[in-house]
């Protein structure tokens, strides 16, 4: 008899089948393990739903938004290889989605732009249109779906690796309003699984974590898990807290250890706009994400304008002098003084 996976997909793995865009009309479907239906929403959009039972919690792993970050790809690829052979038990409705097939085939960060700009509503049916845009609008639609069914706790995580190095080499930015239970709760959690720092910001942005976030008011994470690197270069032990706490969350039992690492926690200070060619950003062009100046320190220039630090613990994060004229250049953040352990 053939397994699950060989019945959904083959010869290949989830991922493989995704790039080869092997998808067949339809909604593909089949009971697995435990009274778990799995169904195949789309290319690259795999539903888990355990049937009967207390309401669950809905949580949406999405992956490959940026095409050439290949560690959450493979920890995705590994985790419903582990489900369908009932490796690891699924007791919360689970919705996995490969963002971005086209530019991971490419091995590329995008076809034709950043697709982490363009979860937003209002960029519908614009002339100019692009691969990233129409996937963007299909996963929008994809996960108003999946929150709009009923969860006891509607939970995100967008997983990510970056190109420049960090300070924190694991951490997370929160788009959710503060002061929720759930998303402090949710925190406790990413600093158990090796999250080092957490930004809170609730500046307007088109992420795809900030549209679940604050559209399907869901409690949601970008989560930058270290450097990208191409298939098959990638250390997976760097990554087993992260995969571990997640395999935990989905298996439905989820406990905040007695003695856990904490994250610092950061808001935002100022974001920097390049407003003019004249845009320059004062500091080495492969510096690391939260590195800190000091008091006094001119961190960018433009005609008629500087941004120099005036709080001390300022630290700079995703500088990129060579946007386009209108686009956010540089974000300074700072320790959030509401949390006692930023002062340990
Ligand atoms: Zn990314």
């Amino acid at each position: 008899m053939s397994t699950f996976q060989e019945q959904l997909f083959g010869e290949q793995s989830f991922v493989q089948f995704t790039l080869d865009e092997a998808f067949i009309e339809g909604r593909p479907s089949l009971i697995i393990d435990n009274n778990v239906v799995v169904e195949l929403w789309d290319n690259g959009v795999l539903c888990f739903h355990p049937q009967g039972g207390t309401l669950k919690n809905s949580i949406l792993l999405s992956v490959g938004v940026h095409g050439n970050e290949t560690a959450p790809i493979e920890i995705i690829d590994q985790l419903v290889t582990d489900i369908l052979a009932g490796k690891v038990a699924v007791r919360q409705t689970l919705l996995i989605v490969i963002a971005n097939p086209k530019a991971i085939k490419a091995g590329r960060r995008e076809i034709d732009e950043n697709m982490n700009r363009l979860f937003n509503g209002a960029l519908t049916g614009k002339d100019e249109d692009s691969d990233e845009r129409r996937r963007s609008r299909t996963l929008m639609d994809y996960s108003r779906d999946f929150f709009g069914m009923d969860a006891h706790k509607k939970i995100h995580y967008d997983l990510h690796t970056a190109i420049r190095g960090s300070v924190y080499k694991q951490f997370a930015v929160s788009p959710n309003a503060g002061g929720r239970a759930e998303t402090g709760h949710q925190c406790l959690l990413l600093g158990q699984w090796g999250i080092e720092a957490i930004l809170t910001t609730t500046q307007k942005s088109a992420t795809f974590s900030a549209f679940t976030a604050n559209t399907l008011g869901v409690t949601s994470f970008t989560l930058e898990l270290g450097s990208a690197k191409p298939f098959g270069k990638n250390n997976i032990t760097e990554f087993a807290a992260i995969v571990t706490g997640l395999r935990e969350m989905i298996g439905g039992d989820v406990d905040l250890a007695a003695e856990r690492k904490v994250a610092k926690r950061f808001i935002v200070a100022a974001e920097v706009s390049k407003k003019t060619e004249a845009f320059r950003l004062l500091f080495a062009s492969d510096i690391v994400n939260f590195t800190p100046f000091n008091v006094g320190d001119v961190l960018a220039t433009d005609k008629d304008y500087q941004y120099i630090v005036t709080k001390s613990g300022e630290r700079i994060l995703f500088p990129n002098e060579n946007v386009a004229i209108g686009q956010r250049a540089l974000v300074i953040v700072r320790p959030d003084e509401n949390y006692t352990e930023n002062t340990l």
